[in-house]
C-alpha cells in the first residue's frame, strides 16, 4: 500500500483517514455521536500522520477506533410498587495501552451504544493528557434516576453491579461517576462489589465517600479543574477571570463546582440551567440556593426564581446561550451548544468558550468559534481534572494514605497547567498555534499510539 512509504502526501494521508472513517460509519451506521467524536480526533491528528507515517504503517487509526471490549447486559430490578423493571447496562473497555480502563458510569434514559462509545473514545485521549497511567473506558445504563426513591436507586445499583463486578477490578477497570451517578450511587455499587468479592478493594471505584476511601477534592475536581484551565487561557492573554461575566450551563456536579471556583476567583456567574430551563440572575447567582436545590433536595432549577425574585427563569435549556457573557462554559451534556447558539454567543461578544461537559459543542459550533478567533478549550483538556483526581484517589487507595484537600487541589492545579501547556506546545509543533482542539488531541493521541506500537499487535 502506497501509504507505507516515508513520504506521505497530505492527500494520501487524507485518503487513509477517509477510508478508516468510512469503515467506522459502515460498520455502525447508527452511532452518530461516536462518528462525531472520531471525526474531531481524525481531523486534529492529520498533521501527525503526515509527519509520522509509521502510525499509518501500524494502522493505528483502525485499531484505536475498535474497543478492546464492549459489554452489554440485562439489569433487572424491582420498583417500589413491586413491578419488575429491566434496563440495559453497558461498559466499554476501549483502550488499555497506558493503564487500566478508567472512565465514569452514566445513568440516563438517552444512554445507548453510540453515547457510551463516544464517551469511551474521548476518555482515551483525555486520560493520556492527564499524565496519569490510565486507559480509556466508560459505562452506564439507560436508567432514569429522576423521581426514583432511594430504595429504587439502591436496588438498581446493586443489580447493575451484580454483572459489572465480573469485568472490573483495581488493576483492570476502574469506573467512577458521570451524569446521574454521584457519591450515593457509587456507595451502593461499592457495597455490592465488596459483598460479591468478599474483599475490600478500595481502588475498584473512584468518587467514593470520604469514610471508605474517597479522595478529598474529587467532588470539586472537574469543575475546579475547568476553571483552572480557563485561568491558564486568560493568563496567556495577560488577563484574569475577576470581573468577567460567566454563563455556565447545567447545575450538576461539574457546573456547581465550576461556579464555586469561578466566583471564588472574582467572576460574576450570571446563569445556570437544568434540562428543563435556565435561570438568569444579572447580579450573580446564589450558589447556596443552587446547591440546596440540586445537590441536596434533587429539585428543579425553576424553583430558584421563586426564592430569588431578582432572577428570571426561562423554559428550554438552550436559551441560556442568548445571554451576553465574556466566558461560556457548557457543563451539562453532549451537543447542547449548536451552530445557532454559537453564532449568538459570538455576536454577543463572547471571548472564551471552554467545555466542562463531554462534546457539548456541535462540529459547526466549534468551526464558528475557531473562525471567529474565540479562545476555545476542548472537553478532553478542560474537564480532565475529574479523572486526574480519580487517578490520585487510586494512588491514595493503593498506598493506604489520605491526602489533605490542599495537597490534592495543588496537584490538580499543576495537572491542569501541564495539560494546557502540553496542548499549546503540541498545537505549535504541528503548525496550529492557538488551536487547543488540535493540540489536546495530538498530545493525547501520540502518547497512546506510541504505547500501542511498543506493545505489538494485540
Ligand atoms: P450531573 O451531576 O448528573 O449533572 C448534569 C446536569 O446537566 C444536570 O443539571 C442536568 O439537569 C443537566 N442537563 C442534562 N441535560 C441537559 C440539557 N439538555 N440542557 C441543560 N442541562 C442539562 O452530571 P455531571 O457529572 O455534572 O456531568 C455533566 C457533564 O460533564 C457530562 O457531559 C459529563 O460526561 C461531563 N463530565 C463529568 C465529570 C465528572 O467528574 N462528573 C468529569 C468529566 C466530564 P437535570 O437535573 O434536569 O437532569
Amino acid at each position: 500500500m502506497s501509504l507505507l512509504t516515508e513520504t506521505n502526501t497530505s492527500v494520501e494521508v487524507q485518503n487513509y483517514i477517509d477510508s478508516v472513517f468510512n469503515k467506522v460509519k459502515e460498520k455502525d451506521p447508527n452511532q452518530e455521536e461516536f462518528h462525531q467524536a472520531v471525526y474531531v480526533i481524525f481531523k486534529s491528528i492529520k498533521p501527525v500522520l503526515v509527519k509520522n507515517p509509521h502510525y499509518i504503517h501500524h494502522n493505528i487509526l483502525e485499531r484505536i477506533v475498535e474497543p478492546e471490549r464492549l459489554i452489554t447486559f440485562r439489569v433487572p430490578w424491582v420498583d417500589d410498587q413491586g413491578n419488575i423493571q429491566v434496563n440495559r447496562g453497558y461498559r466499554v473497555q476501549f483502550n488499555s495501552a497506558i493503564g487500566p480502563y478508567k472512565g465514569g458510569l452514566r445513568f440516563h434514559p438517552s444512554v445507548n451504544t453510540s453515547i457510551i462509545k463516544f464517551l469511551g473514545f474521548e476518555q482515551i485521549f483525555k486520560n493520556a493528557l492527564t499524565g496519569q497511567p490510565i486507559g480509556g473506558g466508560k459505562g452506564g445504563a439507560d436508567f432514569d434516576p429522576k423521581g426514583k426513591s432511594d430504595g429504587e436507586i439502591m436496588r438498581f445499583c446493586q443489580s447493575y453491579m451484580m454483572e459489572l463486578a465480573n469485568h472490573i477490578g483495581p488493576d483492570t477497570d476502574v469506573p467512577a461517576g458521570d451524569i446521574g451517578v454521584g457519591a450515593r450511587e457509587i456507595g451502593y455499587m461499592f457495597g455490592q462489589y465488596k459483598k460479591i468479592k468478599r474483599s475490600f478493594e478500595a481502588g475498584v471505584l473512584t468518587g467514593k465517600g470520604l469514610l471508605y476511601g474517597g479522595s478529598l477534592a474529587r467532588k470539586e475536581a472537574t469543575g475546579y479543574g475547568a476553571i483552572y484551565f480557563v485561568k491558564e487561557m486568560l493568563n496567556d492573554q495577560g488577563q484574569s477571570i475577576a470581573g468577567k461575566n460567566v454563563v455556565i450551563s447545567g447545575s450538576g456536579n461539574v457546573s456547581i463546582y465550576a461556579i464555586e471556583k469561578a466566583m471564588e476567583l472574582g467572576a460574576n456567574v450570571i446563569a445556570c440551567s437544568d434540562s428543563g430551563g435556565y435561570i438568569y440572575d444579572p447580579d450573580g447567582i446564589n450558589l447556596d440556593t443552587v446547591k440546596q436545590l440540586k445537590e441536596v433536595q434533587r429539585r428543579r432549577i425553576s424553583e430558584y426564581a421563586l426564592i430569588h425574585p431578582s432572577a428570571t427563569y426561562m423554559e428550554g435549556s438552550s436559551g441560556i446561550w442568548s445571554i451576553p457573557c465574556d466566558i461560556a462554559l457548557p457543563c451539562a451534556t453532549q451537543n447542547e451548544l449548536d451552530g445557532k447558539a454559537a453564532k449568538t454567543l459570538v455576536e454577543n461578544g463572547v471571548k472564551i468558550v471552554a467545555e466542562g461537559a463531554n462534546m457539548p459543542s456541535t462540529a459547526d459550533a466549534i468551526a464558528l468559534f475557531l473562525e471567529s478567533n474565540i479562545l476555545f478549550g476542548p472537553a478532553k483538556a478542560v474537564n480532565a481534572g475529574g479523572v486526574a483526581v480519580s487517578a490520585l484517589e487510586m494512588g491514595q487507595n493503593s498506598s493506604r494514605m489520605a491526602w489533605t484537600f490542599e495537597e490534592v487541589d495543588k496537584k490538580l492545579q499543576q495537572i491542569m497547567k501541564d495539560i494546557y501547556q502540553n496542548s499549546v506546545q503540541a498545537a505549535e509543533a504541528y503548525h496550529k498555534p492557538g488551536n487547543l482542539i488540535s493540540g489536546a488531541s495530538i498530545a493525547g493521541f501520540t502518547k497512546v499510539a506510541d504505547a500501542m506500537i511498543e506493545q505489538g499487535v494485540i
